[in-house]
């Protein structure tokens, strides 16, 4: 029932868009982004005293597939939501879980992860940006990078060092630190921060940003969890959702590109024939469907796992790994397949093959995937 409620959404208000707002290098439309809060999947996952619809990370990878088989941008848009609930719930104080999730589930507050540095990626816990307590307040100054749907956002999820007396993750915390929705006109109207845009090649539609800190307030009350130096170990805690819905977006991106593919392989003729009649093209088809197949039910164990309470680091990251892998060879198999016609911006498989392109990179890029999955076996862990 969920996948059918969300596939006639997509079908009506994502898929006849989403290329134009790709092509624009559009935000998607605030009534697309209402539509999809009304549907629930911001507070999909969260408990139902604090607002949310109380799912279990398998109805949300339903969810975000779906989505994501429209676009990525739309299936995306539930990620950072995903993110500060899971680290509001888990490391938050009964009074910052009030005052937050019941606005995160409704979709009144957009939150944004803002983790990277321009120095700072993979090895997160080296991070730089510094909180200084000042009576009720932190300052905080420093530089991020690569921050996601920043300047349209309410709420960041903003990853500091307290402990200046440290290098690694011991000194960091999590902030909860409320900023102004930014416009086109004045993206970001904060005190004390700055931002810039990053083009980038696909995964459009909340636009990508680099942001300066430079005497931005927080109050104090919103350290998560009230503990200074809680905060690495607080994102861990979320990485095993993440890495789920991101494995979920990329079974999205995987079964949209074979689609895409399978349809251009009907419609072409050459030689007098539809191209699907060439075994070459039919055995591409074929295989993109079993490998959407394999990552899928990948990505199914890994959040039963995590909704039976079970430790699944090991199975996210192997669903992350090979669902990232699986959307990026289906779209290359499917540009193939177009000819010289996927290489030309007008056809959606040209932003499919970017799309799928980022789901390598962020969320844990796939060499600290396999490090997580071999730290994983040679600890014991089942393969
Ligand atoms: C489109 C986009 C959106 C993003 N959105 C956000 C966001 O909203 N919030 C946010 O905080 N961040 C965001 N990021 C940042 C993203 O999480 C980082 O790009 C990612 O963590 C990788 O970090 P890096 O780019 O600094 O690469 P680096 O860490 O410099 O890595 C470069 C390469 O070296 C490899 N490498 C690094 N360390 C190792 C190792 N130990 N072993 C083997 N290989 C290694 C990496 O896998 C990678 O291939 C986004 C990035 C992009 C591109």
């Amino acid at each position: 029932m969920i996948r059918d409620q969300f596939r006639k959404f997509v079908e009506a208000k994502v898929a006849p868009h989403c290329h134009e707002w790709h092509l624009k290098d559009e935000l998607i439309p605030l009534e697309v982004l209402n539509g999809v809060a009304e549907m629930g999947v911001f507070g999909l996952t969260l408990p139902e005293e604090y607002g949310g619809l109380g799912m279990g990370k398998t109805a949300m990878c339903v969810v975000t597939e779906e989505l994501s088989r429209g676009y990525i941008g739309v299936g995306s848009l539930g990620t950072r939501a995903e993110i500060a609930g899971e680290l509001i719930r888990l490391g938050g104080t009964e009074e910052q879980k009030q005052e937050w999730l019941p606005r995160i589930a409704s979709g009144e507050i957009l939150p944004t992860a803002v983790f990277t540095e321009p120095n700072t990626g993979s090895d997160l816990g080296s991070l730089r940006t510094r909180a200084v307590k000042d009576g009720d307040s932190y300052v905080v100054t420093g530089n991020k990078t690569w921050i996601t749907h920043a300047s349209r956002s309410d709420l960041m999820t903003l990853l500091v060092r307290t402990n200046p007396e440290t290098k690694d993750w011991r000194g960091l915390s999590m902030m909860l630190a409320p900023k102004s929705r930014g416009t086109e006109a004045d993206p970001f109207p904060t005190p004390g921060m700055t931002g810039g845009e990053i083009k980038v090649l696909g995964y459009r539609g909340m636009k990508e940003y680099e942001l300066g800190f430079d005497g931005f307030k927080v109050p104090a009350a919103n350290l998560l969890g009230g503990v200074e130096g809680q905060g690495f170990k607080q994102l861990m805690e979320t990485f095993e959702s993440a890495r789920i819905q991101t494995a979920a977006r990329a079974v999205g991106v995987a079964q949209n590109a074979l689609e895409v593919g399978l349809q251009y392989a009907k419609d072409r003729i050459q030689f007098g024939k539809p191209l699907y009649a060439f075994p070459r093209v039919a055995c591409k088809v074929a295989w993109s469907a079993v490998e959407t197949m394999i990552a899928r039910q990948l990505t199914y164990f890994s959040a039963r796992e995590k909704d039976g309470g079970h430790r699944c680091d090991i199975e996210a990251g192997m669903a992350k790994l090979l669902g990232a892998r699986v959307a990026w060879s289906n779209a290359d198999n499917a540009l193939q397949i177009h000819g010289g016609n996927g290489y030309a911006e007008e056809y959606q498989i040209s932003r499919i093959l970017c799309d799928a392109r980022i789901l390598n990179i962020f969320e844990g890029a796939a060499e600290i995937q396999a490090q997580v999955i071999a730290r994983g076996l040679l600890s014991g862990g089942r393969g």
